[in-house]
Order: C-alpha cells, then sequence, then structure tokens
C-alpha cells in the first residue's frame, strides 16, 4: 500500500462515487494489493473473483483504534464476509471474532481464534450447535429460554462451564438503519421484559452468566443515531443488571456502523461515537465495575476492502442503450444487484479497472450473463468507453458478496475469492 495514493478523498459532506472508492490508479489501471488489476486476474485465472485487500482492512482496524477509546473491543461479525483467509487475518488485528452458527464457528477456531474471544449469536440453534460452542469455550448468546437445557447437559457431560451471555431485544431500535434488528417483535434475542425471568433460568441451571448482547440494527450513516442506541443499550444493561446472577463482565453494544454505497450518502462521523463511547466507559466503572465494552461489526470493517471483478463478454445496443454483458453478475453479487435487502435499486460504486484514467464518456448499463431483468450491476452509468475483454470492477464489495449471493441460480461457475 502507497500511503500518499490511498490519502483521504478531499472532505465534501456529499460523497459521490468517486469519492467513495480508495484503491489506487497507477498507468490507467486500477492496482489492489499493490498488484495492477489485469495482472490479478492472471493470477486468479479466471473471471469473476472478489480480491481483499490486506492493507484496506488493517489501515481501517487502526484508524477506528486511534480514535476509539482503548478499553473498547473491537470484534469482527463474520457473517460480514466469512472467507477463512479473510477471517483469520482478522483474528489478528480484532480483540474477538462474533459467530452466527456452528460453520463460522469453525472457521473462527480453524483461523486462529482464541476460544475465550469468540461469541456466538442467533436464533434458532442446534442442540449440536449448542454441544460445539460449550466443547469449544466460547460465549453463547442465549436468544430463548430454549437453549438452557442443552447447554446444561453439554456442560455436565463435558464437564466444563457454559458461558452464556444474554442478547436482549431492546424496545428501541437503531433509527434510520438498513436493517432493524432490534425494537419491537423480533425473532433476535430475549425481549427486555422477559429477561429477568430468563437469568433466573440461566443461575438455575447453573451456566456461568457473562454479560448481555444487543444489535439493534446495521448499516446506519448516522453517528447520533448509534450514539443514542448505545446510550440506550448502556441503561437498560445497568437496569437488567441488577437482575443478574454475576456481574457483568462484558457488555457488547452492537455496532450498526455504515458505509457509503450510494451517491449523496455520507460517511459516518467516529468523532461523536468515540466521545460517546468514553463517556460510557467512564459510567460502566461506576455503574457496571469489571465490565468492558464491545462494538461487532461487519461491513465497516471488511465492506470497502473488496472488490468484485468481472469480463466484459459482449457490448450490445438496443434502442439506443448500451449493454455491457459481463460474466459476472447478481449470482455473485446480490446486493449489487440490488436484490438483498434494497427498497430502491440504486447503482454501487462500479468502474472498468482496466481503463481507470480515460474520462467517462458513455451511459452504459452492465449487466450479467442470467436470463433475468434483476441481473443488473450498472444501471444507465457514465463510464469510459468499454469493449470485450475489460475488467468492470464493483466497489464496496468485501461484505454480504460472495457469501449472501445465490451462486448455484443459472448454474454459472461460483466467484473466486482471493485476500491480496
Ligand atoms: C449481521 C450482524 C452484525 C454485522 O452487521 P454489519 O452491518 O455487517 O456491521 C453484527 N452483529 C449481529 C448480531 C449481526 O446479526
Amino acid at each position: 500500500m502507497v500511503p500518499d495514493e490511498r490519502a483521504a478523498p478531499a472532505p465534501r459532506a456529499r460523497l459521490q462515487h468517486a469519492d467513495i472508492v480508495h484503491f489506487p490508479v497507477r498507468d490507467g489501471e486500477l492496482v489492489v494489493g499493490g498488484v495492477p488489476l489485469r495482472r490479478l486476474a492472471a493470477r486468479v485465472g479466471q473471471t469473476p473473483f472478489y480480491a481483499y485487500d490486506r492493507g484496506v482492512l488493517r489501515a481501517r482496524v487502526e484508524a477506528l483504534r486511534a480514535v476509539l477509546p482503548q478499553a473498547v473491543r473491537l470484534h469482527y461479525a463474520m457473517k460480514a464476509n466469512p472467507m477463512p483467509a479473510l477471517v483469520a487475518y482478522m483474528v489478528g488485528l480484532v480483540d474477538g471474532i462474533d459467530v452466527a452458527s456452528a460453520g463460522e464457528l469453525k472457521v473462527a477456531l480453524d483461523g486462529g481464534a482464541d476460544p475465550r474471544e469468540v461469541s456466538f449469536a442467533g436464533p434458532g440453534k442446534r442442540d449440536t450447535e449448542l454441544w460445539q460452542a460449550v466443547a469449544s469455550g466460547v460465549l453463547v448468546n442465549l436468544e430463548s429460554a430454549r437453549e438452557i437445557a442443552p447447554l446444561a447437559e453439554a456442560a455436565q457431560a463435558l464437564g466444563v462451564q457454559a458461558r452464556v451471555a444474554i442478547r436482549v431485544n431492546p424496545d428501541f431500535e437503531l433509527k434510520g438503519s438498513g436493517m432493524k434488528m432490534g425494537g419491537g417483535a423480533k425473532p433476535f434475542g430475549v425481549d427486555a421484559a422477559q429477561v429477568p425471568g430468563l437469568l433466573r433460568e440461566v443461575a438455575g441451571a447453573g451456566l456461568a452468566f457473562e454479560g448481555f448482547h444487543l444489535f439493534a440494527g446495521s448499516q446506519n450513516l448516522s453517528a447520533g443515531a448509534i450514539c443514542e442506541a448505545q446510550r440506550q443499550s448502556f441503561d437498560l444493561a445497568v437496569h437488567l443488571a441488577s437482575h443478574a446472577p454475576a456481574p457483568v463482565r462484558l457488555l457488547n453494544l452492537g455496532g450498526g456502523f455504515g458505509i457509503p454505497y450510494f451517491p449523496g450518502e455520507q460517511r459516518l462521523a467516529l468523532a461523536p461515537i468515540a466521545d460517546n463511547l468514553s463517556a460510557l466507559c467512564d459510567r460502566a466503572s461506576r455503574e457496571l465495575p469489571g465490565a468492558q465494552l464491545a462494538l461487532e461489526l461487519g461491513r465497516y470493517l471488511v465492506g470497502e476492502a473488496g472488490i468484485y471483478v468481472c469480463r466484459v463478454m459482449d457490448r450490445k445496443t438496443s434502442h439506443g442503450q448500451t449493454f455491457l454483458v459481463t460474466d459476472g453478475g447478481l449470482h455473485h453479487h446480490l446486493a449489487a444487484s440490488g436484490n438483498f435487502g434494497q427498497v430502491v435499486r440504486r447503482n454501487y460504486p462500479v468502474a472498468i479497472g482496466t481503463r481507470a484514467a480515460e474520462p467517462q464518456t458513455q451511459v452504459a448499463s452492465v449487466v450479467g450473463p442470467l436470463c433475468t431483468p434483476l441481473d443488473v450491476l450498472a444501471d444507465r452509468m457514465l463510464l469510459p468507453p468499454a469493449g470485450i475483454g475489460d475488467l468492470v470492477v464493483v466497489f464496496q464489495s468485501g461484505a454480504y458478496g460472495a457469501s449472501a449471493s445465490p451462486h448455484a441460480f443459472l448454474g454459472h461457475p461460483a466467484p473466486i475469492e482471493v485476500l491480496v
């Protein structure tokens, strides 16, 4: 990574696609992890592929640590990107890994994660998964009273403690989130009102209570909304702690930190969040002595470090509109096609990586090879004139890309993922 090439874009309140992107261009070509794109494609051996840049991952974690209070633990929620090599790399950068299935647990442990620093959330955990969690020694975020009996059985049978935190479904939500995971009727966590009763059951079953987990929402770009949810989460945890069988050792305040995808969005302001967390750390030393605060971040850590690359296979004109038909599409990158929870389809930042320095003089749509009108990566975007063989790059693709897409749909080859 050459630092000055990845210098922060000029501050602009409302971002444009060009401001969102932060991979350097050399000799007209995009460079990923120091490797020019065409060469990287040759190294991978096929298109389409995802590439994740270690330097960008590391820089993101370091930038967060530079502003957040040191006492706040930084967890990676690996649902955002479970590629084993990337998870193993993140293990070396963060303080803990949050998993949401036994499959993810395996990848985290294979990647060298310390089981004491792994937590396992998710509704509907199977008994086998709960046994695996106890055997591994990880913290289970309880989502239901149903999980207590199998955990206690596993602990008894294996002669080890079952470590638990309670995932609380709070009565408030994270305002303005892309996806809401708390507030009102939800399959996630346990309603705050039911938590005191659940804590009695946890104590009765002899489980080792360690704390609370609150996750109110995702993809939020408002520091004010995040700070408010953090304060509300803290207040709720203090209230519930009075019912707990043991002191709170870990308070996981969730995350929800968003990244910009679309023109007009703003980068999340970290300074107010850092101030807010400092104040909460002070309060924790008095109101929850011995408790550590944690954030669990997914896309904020990895989303901007990844690109999706596909090749132009055809260039067509229909009723005056230009179509660049590529070998990649929604089967690899559902989110960029606008079909992963978006209400209105908007274009992700897309570029012609092999013509990165050429002026954008043509309007074209980038589509995939699937026989469905949903298979659109860019709808009528201003791009440099591109032809067969050029490489199309979709930025902001490090999270909810490969693993969140229906690879089998229409039987095309799966994408390859590389860490560069
Ligand atoms: C999905 C999820 C995350 C990660 O969300 P991001 O938007 O990627 O930061 C964190 N915690 C829990 C409990 C989740 O379900």
